[in-house]
């Protein structure tokens, strides 16, 4: 798999962050809503490969419950499928991480 990577040399894991990956993010990701779940798709802002992540829980759902008066921020992890060095076995992409802000209708 890969054979369609930029060769840009072996990004080490890391987990790290930064406020122009939610930008760049927020710009490249295809976003689809399904009724319990958001999938993003598009190209990790860190390493530039392609991701796919989908999103699950509870917290997504609009729940009387909880007092929601901040729109919903969402961790969101890189998941491509290509090998970074020092990566823990067990863990997929290359470690960069950022918030992205999910727009929910009413
Ligand atoms: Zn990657
Ligand atoms: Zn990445």
């Amino acid at each position: 798999m890969g054979d369609d990577e930029p060769a840009a040399g072996a990004l080490p894991y890391a987990e790290v962050t930064d406020e122009a990956y939610a930008a760049r993010a927020a710009a490249g990701f295809a976003v689809r809503e399904f009724e319990f779940a958001v999938q993003l798709s598009g190209r990790c802002p860190r390493c530039d490969h392609s991701m796919t992540s989908t999103l699950v829980d509870g917290l997504y759902r609009r729940d009387a419950s909880v007092v929601a008066s901040d729109p919903d921020y969402r961790t969101v992890l890189c998941e491509c499928e290509a090998d970074h060095p020092a990566r823990p076995l067990g863990l997929r992409g290359c470690g960069a991480h950022w918030t992205l802000r999910l727009e929910v209708e009413a």
